[in-house]
């Protein structure tokens, strides 16, 4: 039987953290386990899960997932749930090897020949709004994501609201689609407003509107607007979603795959 023999990590700066797992036959298989600003508490998970699972059975994914998982008195959240995928992905690269295929054939095969993607520009400075959009839209993309605003206090001036408003028209009007990404950062009597006030541009999505600690209000706001709500690169496993669907909350799930 093919055993796990090695788990190594690997950071990458600035931010990526990498899992790469070797078995007793050879085969190596990598996974990403990035958090970006908690790079240390991944790394100690992972040390942790490297002790457990050091003579596993690589080929047993599901098993060793639901024992990490479950194993322990403490489960989920960000910490812990990176440094499992990062085992996790590595040990699907490793069954993939093993059989001569690449993952996407284990997973049920491919779906789509295409897919629309976004291009990251940023989005605090209005001045680098458009020369990053028009650097994307000639990469070939015809969509962008960029920031809502900076943090804002919790009733702020409705000026801020304005700007963010300002730059996002400014890209809407050489072509591009967009996205805008609130990160959180604005409390729930403001985050509102902008979100309706954006809707005269008709972003693609506004994305975490507010923490994701929030479900119900999240709804409330979702139900205030037209614009699709995307959430979810914060959301850790299907019970973080849970409460998302309930509500039907969120027009665009975002898990984060690592
Ligand atoms: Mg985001």
């Amino acid at each position: 039987m093919s055993t796990i023999s090695k788990i190594e990590k690997f950071r990458v700066p600035p931010r990526w953290l990498f899992v790469r797992v070797e078995t007793s036959d050879g085969i190596v298989g990598w996974g990403e386990s990035t958090l970006e600003g908690h790079t240390e508490a991944v790394e100690g998970a992972i040390q942790d899960l490297t002790e457990r699972f050091i003579g596993a059975d690589p080929s047993n994914i599901e098993d060793i997932w639901q024992t990490a998982y479950m194993g322990r008195f403490y489960r989920g959240g960000p910490v812990l749930m990176s440094a499992l995928s990062g085992l996790d992905i590595a040990l699907w690269d490793i069954k993939g090897k093993k059989l001569g295929v690449p993952v996407w054939q284990l997973l049920g095969g491919k779906l789509r020949d295409r897919v629309k993607v976004y291009g990251w520009i940023g989005g605090d400075n209005p001045s680098d709004v458009v020369a990053a959009a028009l650097e994307r839209k000639e990469q070939g993309f015809t969509a962008v994501k960029m920031n809502g605003t900076d943090a804002a206090s919790w009733i702020d001036s409705p000026d801020i609201l304005r700007g963010t408003v300002d730059r996002v028209k400014q890209v809407r009007q050489i072509g591009m689609d967009v996205g805008v990404d609130f990160h959180g950062r604005l409390h729930k009597g403001m985050a509102k407003q902008l979100a309706r006030l954006l809707e005269q541009c008709q972003p693609l999505f506004i994305e975490e509107p507010l923490l994701p600690t929030q479900p119900e209000e999240i709804a409330d706001l979702s139900n205030a607007v037209s614009t699709p709500i995307a959430l979810g690169e914060r959301l850790y496993t299907r019970h973080d979603f849970r409460p998302y669907l309930e509500r039907r909350a969120i027009d665009i799930a975002q898990p984060d795959v690592c």
